[in-house]
């Protein structure tokens, strides 16, 4: 399993993810910035910055 704490990107922020995927958590997190951080362009760099911080749990 994949997770991801937006925390890691936006300080503050308590929302996070797991997922079996990077590319389910890269939909789920698109949808939660758009709604909670007004953030409507997801760019390469804020694909990449939330690709380094995914990390793999069991
Ligand atoms: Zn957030």
């Amino acid at each position: 399993m994949k997770s991801f704490a937006c925390g890691d990107v936006v300080p503050g922020c308590a929302a996070s993810w797991v997922s079996t995927t990077d590319d389910e958590i890269l939909v789920l997190v698109a949808q939660h910035a758009a709604t909670a951080h007004g953030i409507t362009t997801v760019t390469d760099e804020l694909v990449a910055s939330i690709t380094d911080r995914i990390v793999t749990v069991s």
